[in-house]
């Protein structure tokens, strides 16, 4: 199906549409090849998040949506890994038409990333201050004292206790909630446009996972940004999320507005995953499981992607490949059946 079209669906069907929206991904391919054969990690991925937006990108692990994401980035390791297909537009400029410092002057300035383990992406030889500030001196030309000044105000903005003492610790001294917040700084430091964050709070405690969503959805807020949250866990972007795209096997299979995926999913897999998931409104029965595995990205399954584990299977699933259809407004499946999962009926 074409790709606007789902593009445009990602989108609140009630914003007024001011222009184009921040970033707009178009259909995006990303396979890698190795000596074990062809890997084919994303398979027409598209979603578009505007600025003060909070797009979820949601899956199991091996669906896709890091490599997803690091392909938007254009730091994909090449080779084993090439973006063979689609569009990264952001202002309406093709992010994969850029060169590598064009790529890397929009990455420091404009769009910036928080990976998932801070202690590995964060410098162990340098103080924190150091490598916060070291955004200011490289980026703005400031002086030392300016730029550490400037770390003390994120660090403290970012809520980190006595932030002008902290400024001086490495990276090891902080707990792994604080390092997240450290990393925050460091990714805000230069007020980017946009921010994807890539499982921001798997390695973290619950309720320290609560306190870094909250900290990243205020920072959306004060600072307009876009904001992409990638991550397995469904239970922790419901409160903060705008929009949710669902991966499988490589491909976007459902879109929807956060709270419509949760209340009415409209592919079996998305129902599967909710039905996985605690839910405080729901008390009593057990939560199940979805079986089976993900499917291998080097051998999927002909037909489509998900029918050797879902229940709603058919002949006609393991022949053809659905298409991405929008079933209701603002509502799109990759289902033959999707209108009678999003009602009920099947
Ligand atoms: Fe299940 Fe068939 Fe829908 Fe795929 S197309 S999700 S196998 S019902």
């Amino acid at each position: 199906m074409s790709s606007p079209t789902r593009a445009a669906a990602v989108r609140r069907t009630n914003d007024p549409a001011p222009g184009p929206p921040l970033l707009r991904v178009r259909d995006l391919r990303v396979e890698f090849r190795t000596s074990y054969g062809l890997t084919n990690a994303v398979n027409g991925l598209s979603y578009s998040v505007d600025r003060g937006e909070t797009l979820a990108i949601l899956g199991e692990s091996g669906s896709g949506k890091s490599v997803a994401a690091r392909a938007v980035l254009g730091i994909i390791e090449s080779p084993p890994g090439y973006v063979t297909g689609g569009e990264v537009l952001f202002d309406d400029r093709d992010l994969l038409t850029l060169s590598r410092k064009q790529l890397r002057r929009i990455r420091g300035e404009r769009i910036a990333i928080i990976f998932q383990d801070a202690l590995t992406a964060l410098n162990p030889v340098f103080t924190v201050g150091f490598q916060i500030a070291e955004m200011f001196r490289v980026h703005r030309g400031m002086s030392q004292s300016d730029a550490t000044a400037r770390a003390i105000e994120l660090l403290d903005r970012v809520r980190i206790p006595n932030a002008r003492n902290r400024v001086h610790d490495y990276p090891h001294q902080f707990s792994g909630g604080m390092r997240q917040r450290v990393m925050i700084a460091m990714a805000i430091a230069l007020e980017p446009d946009l921010l994807i964050a890539d499982e921001p709070t798997t390695a973290l405690d619950v309720t320290v996972q609560a306190q870094i969503m909250a900290l990243l959805a205020e920072l959306r807020h004060d600072l307009g940004m876009g904001l992409v949250l990638i991550t397995h866990d469904l239970g922790v972007v419901a409160e903060v999320a705008d929009q949710a795209v669902v991966m499988y096997a490589g491909r976007g299979i459902e879109y929807a507005a956060i709270e419509d995926l949760y209340d009415s999913p409209a592919h079996p897999y998305t129902r599967a995953l909710m039905r996985s998931i605690p839910r405080a409104d729901q008390k009593g029965g057990r939560l199940e499981a979805i079986s089976g595995s993900p499917p291998n990205l080097s051998a999927i399954p002909a037909g489509c992607e998900f029918h050797p584990r879902c229940p709603l299977a058919t002949d006609l699933c393991a022949r053809e490949r659905p298409d991405v259809v929008e079933f209701a407004p603002g509502r799109l499946s990759a289902c033959h059946f999707g209108a009678e999962v999003l009602s009920g009926e099947r």
